[in-house]
């Protein structure tokens, strides 16, 4: 590690508590795909902050409109209206399924208001919630307990009641487990963390069918797979599913901490004053900056633009796995959030993999203990696509098969 990093590394890990295992560079300027460090030295950056900074760092419509509102109104309380708020919620849900929106400050937030809307909405005796082996719902207690992977789950017990996970894929065993007491069922519509994992289109359809016929609410947590970054708006529009409850957050604010749950107004009418609340949910900085995030996404050709790159960075995924087919089997994912499945010698070295990238100035993560994940922002360009397949395809082949 350089002297500069290194100083920095050893100042932050003294006094922040050490929950992330981090690489060794202290970062401190983000343009476009690329982020410099306390060096100087620049990354291409290939995982957007997870799946948040959508429109690049520091895009200039969102920090101008940072800037503005930070000039306006930094905050005020939610027991007041304020402009940004009320906009934002309009243009989720003009391009949604939904009547209404309650404004968190992340995923894990949104996963909550979520959670605490399904149990409320069906009355006191039905509070259980069916999530999915391998799925990723959040930190917090209630979505850590949702979050269906046991390593996040230890040393925390006892859960909280009334979470459940269902094997991946297998309707059979899910409706087995309904019992009188489940008020819904929670998923994502394509796994992130569990392995860049994407639900198929019939087995979501039996997820509704079987919320129809024993009325339970289908809750989709769109926080990694929302707001472009499948290419469409939002996943579920690809998938012909529509769900009674959708939470969103990461690229929202495009790097601003804002989440949002979305459904529709008969649902939305059990939370009342007093029900729930956040002091800086839908901050108006956060939610001018989604506003601005958002104007762009939606623009003509915009989301149409991400299709087509993402297709451009799947074949070169593909091409890679058939150059090295000992380490890598396919790509697989939706749009721009790919997944290069490792093979069993690959995911020996995934770890490994993902550091060699990071010495060679790109940054990529390892999910799932199965994929090299890819989330560029959406505004990659393919000369950059080339640079980052470029840079793999160096480091696997320097891998031991
Ligand atoms: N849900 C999904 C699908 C996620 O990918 C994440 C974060 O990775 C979360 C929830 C939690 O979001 P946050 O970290 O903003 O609380």
């Amino acid at each position: 590690m350089s002297e500069e990093n290194a100083s920095w590394a050893q100042r932050s890990d003294d006094v922040i508590i050490g929950t992330y295992a981090r690489y060794p560079a202290t970062m401190v300027k983000g343009e476009g795909c690329i982020l410099t460090d306390a060096e100087g030295k620049e990354y291409l950056d290939c995982l957007a902050g997870i799946a948040v900074c959508s429109l690049g760092h520091c895009h200039p419509a969102v920090s101008d409109a940072v800037c503005a509102q930070a000039k306006q109104l930094v905050h005020v309380s939610n027991l007041y209206y304020t402009q940004p708020q009320t906009e934002l919620a309009e243009l989720l849900i003009e391009n949604s399924f939904a009547d209404q929106v309650f404004l968190a400050n992340s995923g894990a937030e949104a996963n909550e208001a979520a959670i605490k809307l399904a149990r409320i909405c069906a009355g006191h005796e039905r509070y259980g919630i069916i999530s999915l082996a391998g799925s990723f719902h959040g930190r917090t207690l209630a979505t850590v307990a949702a979050t269906g992977q046991p390593k996040f789950h230890e040393g925390f017990e006892p859960m909280p009641e009334g979470f459940s996970h269902a094997p991946f894929g297998n309707l059979n065993v899910l409706e087995a487990m309904i019992t009188d007491q489940t008020c819904a069922i929670m998923c994502e519509p394509l796994q992130g963390e569990g392995g860049v994992r994407p639900l198929d289109v019939e087995y979501l359809k039996g997820l509704q069918d079987l919320c129809k016929k024993h009325d339970l609410l289908l809750i989709f947590d769109e926080i990694q797979t929302g707001i472009g970054r499948t290419g469409t708006f939002f996943a579920y529009e690809q998938l012909g599913v529509v769900p009674d409850i959708m939470t969103v957050a990461k690229a929202l604010g495009n790097g601003l901490p804002i989440g949002a749950m979305l459904t529709r107004k008969e649902i939305a009418a059990s939370l009342v004053p007093g029900t729930h609340g956040s002091t800086f949910g839908g901050n108006p900085v956060a939610a001018a900056a989604a506003v601005a995030t958002l104007k762009i996404i939606l623009e003509d050709g915009f989301l149409e633009d991400v299709r087509e790159k993402a297709d451009y960075l799947q074949k070169g995924l593909d091409d890679l796995a058939g150059r090295f087919p000992l380490l890598a089997s396919g790509a697989r994912g939706m749009g721009l959030l790919q997944g290069l499945v490792l093979t069993e010698k690959g995911v020996e070295q995934g770890g490994a993999i993902v550091k060699t990238l990071f010495d060679k100035g790109v940054l990529i993560n390892f999910a799932g203990n199965a994929v090299l994940r890819f989330l560029p922002p959406l505004i990659i360009s393919r000369d950059e696509i080339d640079r980052l397949l470029a840079a793999l395809a160096e480091v696997l082949g320097e891998c031991k098969v």
